[in-house]
């Protein structure tokens, strides 16, 4: 059985007695952020980060959160003690709360707060093999640099991609790539790195930021530019990053394989570089 403890509005709870208030606007419209950050050998990893982009995420939908950083990072360590796995996700979200009647205009309310510390094995073992993309239109809102949990466009696009008998998707707005639905994109052609800069249309991905400085820390040439969406089809290397993945291969786009299909030479560096910097954290 999977380890997992939750965390609502002050009380510990096992998963299956964690309840909120049909009227909870988390519910009714989705009205609420969130945050996912690993944890390895039972020690949260770039908390400070994620708790940035939590502040961020907060402030941009106008939700005032009870907990400051310092009682998050409490309950963090808390979770991953009560979860007891040396591997796990940490999960936190905070919505608007519970209105009195369903209405669009945001009501008076407390934000409902929810932390979720679940064991992750894929963390622990990281057994890669390269995921099937296919190109889809970026349909999702103008704003995704926050992270909110309203993923129904995210969810819709994942499973056209599985329908087609794919992983995942990459996105394309007005022919340049965005990201996919959960991670960021990066391609590499005649040994140079690039990936969509930073804008309202794609999330600041934490992973996105790891592999960019230790690919420029290790000499690599990384241009954060627009990756137009012909880029996709000449590439010698296409990845994925993301807190549950990591840098991540993709072997297949829209039919065609990628590289030799089981991630280049540059992600391999990457991937090296980044087990590394895993292990040096869990050993501070
Ligand atoms: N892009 C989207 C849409 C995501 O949902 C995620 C993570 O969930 C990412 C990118 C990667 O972000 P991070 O590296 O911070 O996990």
């Amino acid at each position: 059985m999977i380890m997992a403890i939750y965390w609502l509005n002050g009380d510990w709870v096992p998963p299956e007695q964690a309840r909120v208030p049909v009227l909870d606007r988390g519910f009714m419209f989705g009205d609420g952020v969130y945050e996912l950050l690993p944890v390895y050998q039972g020690k949260p990893f770039s908390v400070d980060e994620h708790l940035a982009r939590l502040a961020r995420s907060l402030s941009e939908v106008k939700i005032t959160c009870p907990l400051n950083d310092d009682e998050w990072r409490a309950l963090i360590l808390a979770g991953i003690e009560k979860c007891g796995a040396a591997f796990a996700t940490v999960y936190l979200q905070v919505t608007r709360g519970i209105a009195a009647q369903r209405a669009h205009e945001f009501p008076e309310s407390q934000p409902t707060v929810l932390l979720m510390v679940t064991e992750a094995p894929r963390l622990e073992r990281r057994e890669v093999t390269p995921v099937a993309m296919i190109t889809l239109e970026d349909f999702r809102w103008g704003k995704g640099h926050i992270k909110s949990t309203s993923l129904l466009a995210s969810g819709l696009l994942r499973n056209e991609a599985m329908t087609r008998g794919a992983d995942d998707a990459i996105l394309i707005r007005d022919g340049r790539v965005t990201e996919a639905t959960a991670s960021n994109v990066f391609i590499v052609k005649d040994g140079i790195i690039a990936t969509p800069p930073k804008s309202s249309y794609l999330l600041h991905g934490i992973t996105r930021d790891h592999v960019i400085h230790l690919a420029r820390k290790a000499g690599m040439t990384v241009e954060e530019r627009d990756v137009p969406r012909h880029e996709l089809e000449s590439a010698d290397e296409i990845w994925i990053s993301s807190t549950s993945h990591e840098a991540w291969p993709v072997g297949e786009l829209d039919g065609r394989t990628v590289g030799n299909g089981e991630g280049g030479v540059v992600w391999r560096e990457i991937d090296k570089l980044f087990q590394q910097m895993k292990a040096e954290f869990v050993k501070d």
